[in-house]
């Protein structure tokens, strides 16, 4: 397997298809590092403050 089919959501940690994302259009760009989404809120929420998601002390939680 060379893609990633796969991704870790960033703003609550589950597991998101990287094909649906991207067809659903729940990516943004940060950094030049693509990120998925579950869903709509998770978008908002990392497009509002993606730093906070970087930040080492960050959990992701539901
Ligand atoms: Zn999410």
């Amino acid at each position: 397997m060379t893609q990633q089919t796969t991704a870790t959501d960033p703003v609550c940690g589950m597991t998101v298809d990287v094909e649906q994302a991207t067809t659903s259009g729940l990516t943004a760009e940060h950094n030049g590092q693509t990120y998925y989404f579950c869903g709509k809120g998770c978008k908002l929420e990392f497009g509002d403050d993606p730093e906070k998601y970087f930040d080492p002390s960050y959990t992701p939680s539901m």
